[in-house]
């Protein structure tokens, strides 16, 4: 079963959040409401929120502090929801990270339309390109870059590598590596993925000297820290 998509809706004025709730839950959404931006931060930390709609004009925080907040550690979709035409001009100049704006007075409809968009984008970004301290994976492309520099990979050692940059800090079990890179056919031991590791490791330190971001856990197996 599909998960649903979690919208944070942050919105002051009550007739306009309670337009926004109705309509994203018809649209098959689950939501989260603040009238103030003071827990907005905390919890797009805690929570797996796939997009947020920011209102501009809170009581407390304002929305582009908020947003540019949120960007120091989430990529999560934001759209901005503003009064005037004048202030979207505005914001675009700030650059302040938003994926796109909503000028109030708005249609829902529309407001459904911009979050379908939104999520179709970052779902397609996520799915093809991670992007974590200096690697960039393309699971498209099938290749990866560590500062832009090309590393070099096997199939295998880039199936491992990918599990751990989507996983940053989870450990692995030996086994566990080896079921999510291996089809079920090769003869093979733990020996095998310390080896494999191994390479991964001198690809990496070849780039860059000072990186050892896969860590062996004692008596567990690996994980990778950033
Ligand atoms: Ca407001």
């Amino acid at each position: 079963m599909m998960t649903k998509y979690h919208i944070l809706i942050v919105e002051d004025e009550p007739a306009i959040a309670e337009v926004l709730c109705a309509y994203c839950t018809a649209a098959g959404y689950s939501i989260k409401h603040f009238s103030s931006g003071q827990t907005v931060l905390a919890y797009i930390k805690d929570n797996n929120v796939d997009l947020v709609l920011l209102d501009l004009m809170l009581p407390d925080i304002d929305g582009v502090t908020l947003c540019r907040e949120t960007r120091l550690f989430s990529q999560v979709p934001i759209i901005m929801v503003t009064a005037k035409n004048e202030e979207i001009d505005r914001l675009i100049g700030l650059e302040i990270g938003a994926d796109d704006y909503i000028c109030k007075p708005f249609s829902p409809r529309e407001v459904i339309a911009r979050i379908k968009v939104i999520l179709r984008r970052a779902g397609n970004l996520n799915d093809k390109i991670i992007r974590q301290s200096g690697f960039e994976l393309n699971m498209q492309k099938f290749n990866v870059t560590l500062h832009n520099q090309p590393l070099d990979l096997t199939p295998i050692e880039f199936k491992i590598l990918e599990r751990f940059l989507a996983n940053i800090n989870r450990v692995f079990s030996r086994q566990e590596i080896m079921d999510s890179v291996y089809d079920g056919f090769e003869e093979i031991s733990d020996r095998n993925i310390d080896t494999h590791i191994k390479n991964i490791r001198k690809k990496i330190t070849a780039v860059a000297a000072d990186m050892n971001p896969i860590v062996s856990v004692y008596g567990v197996g690996y994980k990778m820290e950033c």
